[in-house]
């Protein structure tokens, strides 16, 4: 039996965007008898030490279900992550400059929620005057980038040393009469709790294995390089004023104190890979795809790699995240496949997760199965068939079937 020493209310296990997001979530709610459980030595070793995760909506052609949930999460991204915010602008610029037509990106932003002012289609005329990049697409003035772990460290810095377990890895999670038992190395029972968020990335498939759930989730590495040019370079010239995505993205490079640029530059994409060495590969490819976005004539040897980040994405079959409650499986709740849209899922997910604890606290009972959107998401826009799509419900028929079921779009 556990002692009332290891018994919670909640237990969050992964310290990094997602366990800040939900440990966000249990303060909103005033849940404070919680434990934030992670096998590094503090919050945001993995993933989520990422230092410049760009964050601005997706365009979609029409609106899709992806296109909804991150003109909706952007708008959380901003308020959550408010203190880490660095706003710089995005300029996004379409996969090919042909059929590029400002007219007629200016008529789908309209159709698909956006004013004027959050998204300004530019032509490539005006894009080389404002943004410094001969290239048509679109600018998202309050686009910008997040420090995740900064973010996560200014969550955890805030909690009690009673809240939070490092180096302490979780094997087994099992639900029992007193609610889920948290099990570490040998059987050793870490804690008891009445609500339980996994939150620990990839690391959430096999825990939620060890509790008959079967999740579709694969690894993808990701290598962002640091990039070094001087001022007589061809780079120079070619060097954009905010932050671009597209093919690729980078940050506004950055002048050092020896006259030379330093500039972010990311980021590969290599499925089902876990080496989280730098690869030269990684950097030529960076090179090469934004060499493509700038569109100028650049000399590669006067582009140096100097060094990089990587880190290792989870993604979903079905390239959404998986957030909230799991049917059948009463006081267990899942953030994970963040995939590449870390600052923004795990905002969603943060105020997400404070209605619809709000709302199993106000009737004193797991809603397990729907994800509760309360009155002020459901007015940005969540309905019920978009809060449904992010359930791992989705790819489960039944509480523990193995098979999965993809949503129809
Ligand atoms: C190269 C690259 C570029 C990216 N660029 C962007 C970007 O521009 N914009 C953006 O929004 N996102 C971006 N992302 C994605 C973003 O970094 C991730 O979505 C996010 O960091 C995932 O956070 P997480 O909390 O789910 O996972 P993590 O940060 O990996 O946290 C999981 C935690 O769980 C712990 N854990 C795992 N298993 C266990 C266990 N059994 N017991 C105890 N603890 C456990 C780990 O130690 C870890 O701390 C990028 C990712 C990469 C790799």
């Amino acid at each position: 039996m556990p002692s009332s020493k290891n018994s919670y209310d909640a237990v969050v296990i992964g310290a990094g965007i997602a366990g800040s997001a939900i440990v966000k979530s249990l303060k909103n709610n005033q849940i404070s008898n919680f434990l934030v459980i992670d096998k590094g030595l503090g919050p945001a070793t993995q993933t989520s030490a990422h230092g410049e995760a760009l964050c601005h909506p997706y365009i979609g052609r029409g609106a899709s279900r992806l296109q909804r949930l991150t003109f909706m999460a952007f708008n959380e991204a901003k308020a959550v992550w408010a203190a880490n915010w660095c706003r710089s602008g995005v300029f996004h610029l379409p996969r090919t400059q042909d059929g590029f037509d400002k007219n007629i990106m200016s008529e789908r932003l309209l159709t698909q929620g956006f004013s004027s002012e959050m998204a300004k289609p530019l032509s490539a005329i005006e894009a080389k005057e404002q943004i410094g990049i001969a290239a048509g697409g679109t600018f998202f003035p309050e686009g910008g980038w997040v420090n995740l772990q900064q973010a996560c460290k200014d969550v955890f810095e805030e909690l009690l040393p009673e809240q939070k377990s490092w180096a302490t890895e979780v094997k087994l999670i099992q639900r029992s009469k007193e609610g889920w038992q948290i099990f570490g190395s040998d059987n050793h029972l870490i804690a008891t709790s009445k609500r339980l968020f996994l939150a620990s990335g990839l690391g959430v498939k096999d825990l939620a294995k060890s509790a008959g759930i079967e999740l579709p989730l694969k690894p993808v590495r990701g290598q962002l390089s640091r990039f070094r040019f001087s001022k007589d370079s061809s780079w120079d010239e070619a060097k954009p004023k905010v932050a671009l995505s597209g093919k690729a993205y980078c940050l506004p490079p950055q002048i050092l104190a020896d006259g030379q640029y330093e500039w972010v530059v990311g980021s590969s994409y290599d499925e089902v890979v876990e080496d989280l060495s730098i690869w030269s590969d990684s950097h030529d490819e960076n090179k090469a795809l934004i060499k493509e976005m700038l569109n100028h004539e650049l000399v590669d040897s006067e582009l140096k790699a100097v060094g990089a980040f990587v880190g290792i994405r989870c993604v979903a079959s079905d390239r959404l995240p998986i957030m909230g409650p799991v049917l059948n499986q009463p006081g267990l709740y899942i953030l994970t496949s963040l995939g590449s849209r870390g600052v923004m899922w795990s905002a969603l997910a943060s105020q997400m997760f404070t209605e619809h604890l709000a709302e199993e606290i106000h009737h004193s009972a797991f809603l397990d199965a729907r994800f509760f959107a309360g009155a002020r998401l459901a007015a940005a826009g969540l309905t019920a068939d978009l809060a449904g799509a992010l359930l791992a419900a989705r790819f489960l028929a039944g509480a523990s079937n193995s098979k999965p079921i993809f949503p129809s779009a």
